[in-house]
């Protein structure tokens, strides 16, 4: 059997792929960077690069039920968005400018909370699920725990600068993931903006924007007076379109974790992203090595959920811990069921860490949401 492809393993052992090929090619291995790999072959890359592999078959994988849908049961989602780029180019900016417009059109409170991902809707009354974390975490932390949660990536740059090492960093990682781009040329309001220096760099890196007969879709924007951020919200969702994101609303839900804590006076706050189907108050969760009823949900302005369909965000209270960020969360028949995969999952997590060897453990990767 064939597992995952070499670009699959370098970001499970957080290295380059370039790195691995290389290491292949000392060995006189010749791979490619889509090129699915055997056990035999990723046993001895990883090791290369210090890593023990264990493989688990089928059957001593958790008993977690994958519901495969239906076609006609498959509905239009919101798009999941990360916004990614060089250190102040303006990524929080954006993000805050995009929320608070949001706020102040409507639903009374407004007090917006810091949980993790938040959803917006566009002056065309589109929903837009953007995650608030690290662009660089979303895709990394995440992706090592095998869940692939953004469906585009916002690239920043700074119009009054250049394409950055992290610029180039977070290009790479979308591309790697098999994520879109959208290109935020941001700070336009600055007398010193100069977007087609910008255009220039990019076209450089490979990165050729639409304006010049190339297929990113760029914008320019000012996360200062808002300036070009509907149109820019206007692209993501075309990108979106092109998609044709889908999720069934009427099944059990299951999800990713975004972020995690314990609150003094409210136990174990996640916040989760659900992926597909619908998660109800109530509801018994697997999160992770993590199990819990949901007690209540929330949205980022504090308002209280009864539901939460694909693609939305929500902070859940009643888990008993607080699982990391990537753990995939799904709801179980049982507490039962749900209590005994939790605790096989922290005893094998106890077993690993006294490990010396770093150690990563792979399933059939399709298997992955
Ligand atoms: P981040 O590090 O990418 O999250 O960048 P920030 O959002 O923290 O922005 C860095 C700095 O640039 C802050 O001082 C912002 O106020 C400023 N800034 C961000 N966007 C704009 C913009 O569109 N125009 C102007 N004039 N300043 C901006
Ligand atoms: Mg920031």
């Amino acid at each position: 059997t064939e597992f995952i492809s070499a670009n699959d393993l370098a970001s499970f052992m957080d290295v380059s792929v370039n790195e691995v090929i290389k290491v292949c090619l000392n060995m006189g291995m010749f791979v490619s960077i889509n090129q699915r790999l055997d056990a035999e072959a990723i046993t001895v890359i990883a090791d290369e690069f210090g890593y023990d592999v264990e493989f688990l078959s089928a059957e001593e994988e958790d008993t977690v039920i994958e519901i495969e849908d239906n076609e006609e049961d498959l509905q239009p989602r919101a798009p999941i968005v990360t916004i990614m780029g060089h250190v102040d180019h303006g990524k929080t900016s954006l993000l805050d400018y995009i929320r608070n417009a949001s706020v102040a059109k409507g639903e009374a409170g407004g007090i917006t909370q810091h949980i993790g991902a938040y959803d917006v809707m566009t002056k065309s009354g589109k929903r837009v699920t953007f995650l608030d974390t690290p662009g660089h975490e979303a895709f990394t932390a995440m992706r090592a725990r095998g869940a692939k949660i953004t469906d585009i990536a916002i690239i920043v740059v700074a119009a009054d600068d250049s394409v950055m090492p992290q610029t180039k960093e977070a290009i790479n990682h979308a591309q790697a993931a098999g994520v879109p781009i959208v290109i935020a040329l941001n700070k336009i309001d600055k007398p010193g903006a100069n977007p087609d220096k910008v255009r220039e760099e990019l076209s450089a890196i490979n990165v050729l924007v639409e304006e010049w007969g190339g297929k990113y879709q760029s914008q320019e924007v000012s996360a200062k007076t808002g300036l070009g951020i509907e149109d820019l919200l206007e692209k993501v969702l075309l990108e979106a379109e092109l998609l044709d994101l889908k999720a069934n609303p009427d099944r059990s839900a299951v999800g990713a974790v975004i972020e995690a804590s314990l609150d003094k006076g409210r136990g174990y706050v996640t916040t989760i992203l659900v992926q597909t189907g619908t998660m109800q108050v109530g509801d018994i969760v697997l999160a992770g090595p993590h199990f819990g009823r949901v007690k209540a949900m929330t949205d980022h302005r504090g308002k209280k959920m009864k539901k939460a369909g694909p693609a939305t965000p929500v902070q859940v209270l009643g888990l008993t811990g607080a699982p990391q960020a990537g753990d995939k969360i799904q709801v179980m028949e049982t507490e039962r069921e749900a209590r005994e995969l939790a605790t096989q999952r922290q005893q094998l997590a106890r077993e690993q860490s006294l490990r010396t060897k770093k150690h990563i453990t792979l399933d059939e990767i399709g298997r992955r949401l």
